[in-house]
């Protein structure tokens, strides 16, 4: 893809270097995706977001992810090795970004009718500013529900009892799965077992900064060697690049 330069990447890595996770995924969307308007990135839900995220790794770093973790019980580590497809969800919303608006969804419980979004990226970034995960939850809630009547009369999300909110995070959750994808692990060593949530977002961050860094110690020492320019050298294939390195290394 023509956006997925080193120059744009690394542009990324820079502009996203004291950014949020919510804001560093969407400037990722925005080079994979140049065609969407900002507004239609921000507003996909999370899950779809992460599923593109996901297709971006795989352009840039290939299908195998290996990350290692360490037993939450005896600190052992452990190497992890699976690939992108295994932590794509089967069933999950479309992949095409902008396409398709996210659908409304309704629900009745008890004597509620809530008519209710999926979380975006947007929801996200306006709850980043709460103190505590429950404003947050609350204020995220009151963002993603259109509409709540009680018996028919309106109702303030502030006013649906606990087991109505319950139902509409589980509706929520199933209708986004890519959302929140959970890996089982389990210890060779105590055999502990647990579940591990897989974070695109962060785990894609890790690998643009390490390939960031990687990149500029390239382009410093062809830059000694030769006395090119950054733009130049960031210009090169990384087959070419690596060509220029193994001469100069011999
Ligand atoms: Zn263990």
């Amino acid at each position: 893809m023509d956006s997925l330069t080193a120059h744009n990447l690394l542009h990324v890595w820079e502009q996203g270097h004291s950014a949020s996770p919510v804001r560093r995924a969407l400037s990722l969307l925005v080079i994979a995706h140049p065609d969407q308007p900002w507004d239609a990135l921000t507003q996909l839900s999370v899950g779809r977001r992460d599923g593109l995220l996901l297709s971006l790794r795989e352009q840039l770093f290939g299908p195998h992810i290996a990350s290692v973790t360490h037993c939450p019980q005896c600190q052992e580590p452990l190497e992890l090795n699976f690939t992108v497809d295994d932590v794509r969800v089967q069933g999950a919303l479309g992949e095409a970004a902008g396409d398709t608006p996210e659908a409304e969804l309704a629900l009745t419980v008890n004597d509620y009718a809530v008519q209710f979004r999926l979380p975006s990226s947007g929801d996200l970034e306006a709850v980043a500013g709460c103190f505590g995960e429950n404003e947050a939850q609350q204020r995220l809630l009151e963002g993603c529900i259109v509409a709540a009547q009680h018996r028919g009369e309106a109702c303030a999300v502030a006013d649906l009892p606990e087991a109505v909110v319950a139902v509409i995070g589980d509706r929520m959750a199933t209708a986004d799965p890519q959302a929140d994808v959970q890996i089982v692990l389990s210890c060779p060593a105590c055999h502990h077992e647990w579940q591990s949530r897989f974070d695109i977002v962060h785990f894609l961050w890790g690998e643009l900064h390490a390939w960031a860094q990687r990149t500029l110690v390239d382009v410093h020492r062809l830059a000694l060697a030769y006395g090119w320019g950054e733009a130049d050298i960031l210009a090169m294939s990384p087959q070419r690049r690596q060509f220029y390195l193994e001469i100069v290394q011999r």
